[in-house]
């Protein structure tokens, strides 16, 4: 396995770099906006194709790498169902798992309390804790709808309960300390040396630290990391949920074509009549003797990109029109949206 801890001295945060082999996927957890370059040339060292980038949470002390990630790579971003960012191509809970090949998965655990979206995500021997365990310490809970009540739920009944020898690996360390485990957490982190879920909201009331210095400017922007779709609609690129349900009303109902991955579909459901064909695939699938671009050149009905929320159908449909499928379009807001315009929803199995 590839496993390489990257860190941004400004802000003390540890981005994880993780991959099962030289010439395989990636994935990104927590990555920082002005280390981009550098995470792009050790992804390009290491002859890594980066296909998803995780934020645990909405960072106020650093600008998430996230949206440079995806446009400059094509990768998935990732973040919790609660995160009140404007766009992401994919929101986790518990129970999900965000996999990339090679059999490397995180198992979400929802952890709020430093904020409300907070993010856990357990892999194996080790979990990546963001904020909300942190080494000798805890994350702040005193903005962004932070709470030491729910912190002491998800420190106590979830991270806690694994197993001790797991390790520990968070967002931030100022003191220069890598690594941990929750049984070295359980015996050494102060803060965890509370009687009571009241002494632990007493101490966390107490901190009075001052705010983080980017928290204006990171906030902001981290709340808005969607890709910017203005382009595709001013092209007439975009189909709303509303469109689509007239289309289909007059029986002229488009080539639908689903890019999200399998437990999504599982999980969420379809769009009736959808063909199946995931976003990793889709620079195969739209070139010449490609799937999609034979289907394309071979059907009546133009083409229909969807997923989740519209991020991964505009970068698909970008593809698609480089590799020549003229007749295709993307459905705006995703599964989300037409789910709200009334749309049916169908199960696979
Ligand atoms: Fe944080």
């Amino acid at each position: 396995m590839i496993f390489r801890q990257l860190f941004d001295p400004v802000s003390c945060t540890y981005t994880y770099l993780l991959g099962s082999r030289r010439g395989g996927e990636a994935l990104i957890i927590d990555p920082v906006l002005d280390r981009v370059d550098r995470y792009i040339q050790l992804i390009r060292e290491l002859e890594l194709e980066l296909v998803k980038a995780i934020d645990t949470h909405v960072h106020a002390d650093h600008v998430s790498g996230l949206g440079a990630l995806r446009d400059r790579t094509h990768c998935v971003t990732v973040m919790g169902a609660e995160s009140g960012v404007d766009v992401v191509s994919m929101r986790v809970a518990e129970g999900d798992r965000v996999e990339i090949e090679g059999g490397i998965g995180l198992d979400p655990l929802y952890t709020p309390g430093h904020t409300s979206e907070s993010y856990s995500f357990l892999m194996g021997d080790r979990v990546f804790t963001g904020d909300t365990l942190l080494i000798r310490g805890t994350g702040r809970t005193d903005f962004q709808n932070g709470d030491p009540r729910a912190q002491y739920a998800s420190l106590f009944g979830k991270l806690l309960k694994l197993p001790d020898d797991t390790l520990v690996y968070p967002a931030h360390d100022y003191k220069g300390d890598t690594v941990s485990t929750i049984g070295e957490e359980k015996r050494w982190n102060p803060r965890l040396h509370v009687s009571s879920i009241d002494e632990y909201v007493e101490i966390m009331s107490n901190l009075k630290l001052d705010n983080p210095k980017m928290m204006d400017v990171a906030v902001p922007a981290n709340l808005k990391l969607g890709l910017a779709q203005d382009a595709i609609d001013a092209k007439g690129w975009s189909l709303t949920a509303e469109d689509l349900l007239r289309l289909e009303e007059r029986g002229d109902a488009p080539i639908l074509v689903d890019l999200r991955e399998k437990g999504e579909r599982e999980r969420r459901g379809i769009l009736p009549g959808s063909v199946h064909a995931p976003y990793g695939d889709t620079a195969e699938n739209v070139r010449p003797g490609g799937l999609l671009h034979e289907l394309a050149r071979s059907a009546r009905r133009p083409i229909v990109f969807y997923c989740a929320f519209g991020e991964r159908s505009a970068m698909a449909l970008e593809m698609a029109r480089a590799a020549g499928i003229e007749r295709s379009m993307h459905l705006k807001g995703g599964v989300e949206a037409w789910r709200a315009a009334g749309g049916r929803i169908e199960t696979t199995s």
